[in-house]
């Protein structure tokens, strides 16, 4: 296992165009997970955390700074190659489960595994594997409106790992979620950065949650500034 971050953003500065002015969204943030690593990312509303994983999770090109996955800087990279990267090495759960209405659970996953051009019948064997390790085996054949909001934060997060990402990035995922439901879902975060010695990092609201986290951070005004180290 490399020690080596995975993840490593330094001096990362992001502002939004804001009428007449500019937001400073993300001021001089430095940030770095290791392989088997959960980073928790707590702060108030408009802070700066989704920008945080935008930047991460290569969507959004900071205006200076660097994001190093794997040691490559991609601030530096096209939008191609960045794509190739988001595709090759990153998990993104976003905040909104975004599963087509359509689509069982296991097809949900092989979509994603096919844009990545594995045989049919291995990403079916995978898939079905990871819905078993995200506690839902029995809801292979289920489409999103037949599952609990709980349920179909589990798919989510089993689509992150199906092209065996080496950096999750997981904004909010219990937001949706009540207390209990959220902390399973905690479990599970941990669970799988254990497993998969995936860098992860994750958004919540709740400081409650950090406690299962490598290291807590707080966003304040686009500033990050740890709170905790393991
Ligand atoms: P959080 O996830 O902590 O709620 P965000 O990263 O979404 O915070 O937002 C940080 C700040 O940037 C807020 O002031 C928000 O209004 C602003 N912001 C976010 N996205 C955009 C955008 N696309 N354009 C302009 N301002 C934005
Ligand atoms: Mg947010």
């Amino acid at each position: 296992m490399s020690n080596a971050p995975s993840l490593a953003l330094n001096g990362v500065h992001l502002e939004y165009p804001d009428g007449t002015g500019t937001i400073n969204a993300l001021d001089s943030v430095d940030l770095s997970v290791r392989p088997g690593q959960l980073a928790a990312i707590v702060g108030p509303s408009g802070s700066g955390k989704s920008s945080l994983l935008a930047v991460a999770s290569t969507l959004i090109r900071p205006d200076s700074g660097s994001v190093g996955i794997g040691g490559v800087d991609v601030t530096r990279l096209s939008e191609r190659a960045r794509a190739a990267l988001r595709r090759e090495k990153l998990g993104i759960v976003f905040q909104q489960p975004n599963l087509l209405a359509s689509l069982n659970a296991v097809e949900q996953l092989l979509i994603s595994a096919q844009l990545r051009g594995e045989s049919a019948k291995t990403a079916r064997q995978r898939a079905i594997g990871l819905l078993d390790l995200v506690g839902l085996a029995d809801c292979a054949g289920k489409r999103p409106h037949q599952l609990s909001g709980g349920q179909r934060q589990r798919v989510n997060i089993a689509r992150a790992l199906i092209g065996a990402p080496d950096v999750l990035l997981v904004d909010e995922p219990t937001a949706a979620l009540d207390h209990e439901r959220g902390a399973a879902i905690m479990r599970l975060l941990r669970k799988v950065t254990d497993e998969f010695q995936v860098a992860a990092v994750m958004v919540t609201h709740d400081i409650e949650f950090a406690a299962l986290a490598d290291s807590t951070a707080e966003m304040r005004d686009g500033r990050l500034t740890a709170l905790a180290a393991a």
